[in-house]
């Protein structure tokens, strides 16, 4: 576990969450501070800080993450519809949790160029 990582006591069910999926692998919960009527983080159970880290060796983690946010998309209804899947990297990305994640978001008409 990643020391004082807000996510991995999510994952560890020490800190509680809204939780709609988890496996072996993988953790999906409902964020805190919602940015569409869906908003859906998707995370490691693995402490993994940034996508900088991820190795080759994750390549069935990577897969499993993007299945899971498309299983949710197709559950929840809004597959079809559409929904976008984001990954903060860093300072200008915009990370503020150093633990690996993928926003979930749909429910509303996405704009393009992010802020
Ligand atoms: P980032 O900016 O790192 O890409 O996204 C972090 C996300 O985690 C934000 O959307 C924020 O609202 C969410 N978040 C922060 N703290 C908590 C928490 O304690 N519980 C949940 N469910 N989400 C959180
Ligand atoms: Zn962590």
């Amino acid at each position: 576990m990643g020391r004082d990582c807000l996510f991995c006591k999510i994952a560890a069910g020490e800190i509680p969450c809204q939780k709609v999926f988890e496996d072996e692998w993988v953790v999906a919960f409902k964020d805190i501070e919602p940015q569409a009527p869906h908003h859906i983080l998707l995370i490691p159970r693995r402490h993994i800080p940034t996508t900088l880290d991820l190795a080759a060796s994750d390549q069935a983690l990577l897969g499993r993450l993007f299945q899971t946010a498309n299983q949710l998309a197709r559950q929840l209804g809004f597959a079809d519809e559409g929904f976008r899947i984001v990954n903060n990297c860093n300072d200008f990305g915009g990370q503020v949790i150093g633990h690996l994640h993928f926003h979930l978001l749909a429910g509303r008409r996405m704009g393009w160029p992010p802020g």
